[in-house]
């Protein structure tokens, strides 16, 4: 930095500040880059996962530099359709991101335990009063619910276990859906992470942000149980995500101040609207800052913004079946869309993860015989759902 003022100041370390402080390191490592990061670590308490198809070889070299479990092949169950697909599967957890990003980031990038309070595109402004100027600012807080977003939520409570004898699962199964169907679209996630170590998940497809953790606790309990894995829980974690079916997006980006500050992920809603994943739109960001990294925080902003709205354009399809499965689908039969879903080519469903659907690809899912009652899907085209706000 100097004179005090950075190249660039990336307000959030979590996934999307994190992989832009990566790239801008990887590509531009002249540029000089401050990461400022509310909590002491970064990346939270998460787990992210992504499929070997979502990313091109760039956006690889940016996840290459982080310890990850990887495997070949992954399995889904419904209650009358099972099915290995032969895809790549990766999960990074929080504690190897950070420490991933304090080894290869240059010496005083990271600054933990800064609060932003304000932000324009050439300064921030931290709650201690410091402010930290830079040739362009980039918030990456995250996504704040908003009046002007609508859709239901994606509610999961994961836990790290460690058996007392080897568990055999040797693949990741992305949606036990065989599980009792309770309060929406219900499916157990499972991570094999090594021989004696398992992540469990509980995840729900439901209209209500509200997340029970007795209750979801004893459920995986009762999983694990089920499979007759017992041992110790060595770490857990919970999500709330939106799963957007609609909305206006100039007015959220409005009334969230978006446009006069260059914004990346989930807080520029650059989400699969479906299945809430990030990782490829964040990885294809971090690319497009790196680029990009001389603009100045106006420019940057525009180009940003643009990135954005095409985002939102090229992802309605995802919405509208999004629509469809909170409006169409009664809470237990919504896991009849999914297991609909993953008897189609493993191509098209690698494109539909990565947000990539081709024409074809869409005709193709929406073609044959619906999964759910043709009038209530168009009907709940029509009906909006409420907006993605905390109630
Ligand atoms: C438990 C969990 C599991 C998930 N699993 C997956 C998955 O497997 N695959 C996938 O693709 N997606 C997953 N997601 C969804 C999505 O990828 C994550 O939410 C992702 O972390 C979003 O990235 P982000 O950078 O937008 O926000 P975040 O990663 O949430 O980062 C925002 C950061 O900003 C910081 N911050 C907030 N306010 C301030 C402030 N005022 N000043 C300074 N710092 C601030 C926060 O502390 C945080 O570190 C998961 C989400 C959760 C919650």
């Amino acid at each position: 930095m100097s004179g005090g003022k950075a190249d660039v100041a990336i307000v959030g370390g979590g996934l999307s500040g994190g992989l832009i402080a990566l790239a801008l390191q990887q590509s531009r490592p002249d540029c000089q880059v401050v990461l400022l990061e509310g909590g002491e670590t970064l990346g939270g308490n998460h787990r992210w996962s992504w499929f070997a198809s979502d990313c091109d070889s760039e956006g690889e070299a940016v996840l290459a530099r982080f310890r990850k479990s990887r495997w070949d092949g992954y399995d889904v169950v419904f209650p009358a359709h099972s099915r290995r697909l032969e895809t790549s599967y990766f999960s990074l957890a929080s504690h190897d991101f950070d420490a991933a990003l304090r080894r290869e980031l240059a010496p005083q990038t990271i600054r933990t335990g800064a609060v932003a309070q304000h932000c324009t595109h050439d300064s921030v402004t931290l709650a201690s009063g410091e402010i930290v100027n830079a040739r362009s600012v980039i918030d990456c807080r995250g996504f704040s619910p908003s009046p002007h977003v609508r859709g239901g939520w994606q509610v999961f409570m994961g836990r790290h276990m460690r058996t007392r004898t080897p568990h055999g699962i040797a693949h990741p199964v992305i949606m036990d859906a065989s599980v009792d169907q309770t309060h929406g679209y219900r499916f157990v996630y499972v991570l094999p992470l090594g021989a004696s170590d398992i992540f469990i998940e509980d995840t729900y497809y439901q209209d209500t942000p509200e997340l029970d953790r007795s209750a979801l606790s004893a459920r995986l309990d009762a999983y694990a149980g089920d499979q007759g894995w017992e041992g110790d829980i060595i770490g857990s974690e919970t999500g709330v995500l939106p799963v957007v079916t609609g909305g206006d997006f100039s007015a959220y980006r409005r009334d969230a101040g978006l446009d006069r500050v260059a914004t990346a992920g989930t807080g520029a809603l650059l989400a699969h609207p479906l299945t809430s994943y990030t990782v490829p739109f964040a990885v294809r960001t971090a690319q497009l800052v790196a680029q990009n990294a001389d603009l100045p925080g106006d420019q940057l902003a525009a180009l940003l913004a643009d990135q954005a709205r095409q985002h939102w354009n090229r992802t309605g399809y995802y919405r509208l079946l999004g629509s469809m499965l909170f409006g169409a689908a009664s809470p237990r039969e919504r896991y009849r869309v999914f297991e609909r879903f993953y008897r189609l080519d493993r191509d098209l469903i690698e494109r539909f993860y990565a947000g990539r659907s081709t024409l074809g690809d869409k005709l193709r899912v929406l073609s044959g015989k619906p999964p759910v009652p043709v009038l209530r899907a168009i009907a709940a085209i029509a009906n909006k759902q409420p907006p993605l706000v905390a109630r």
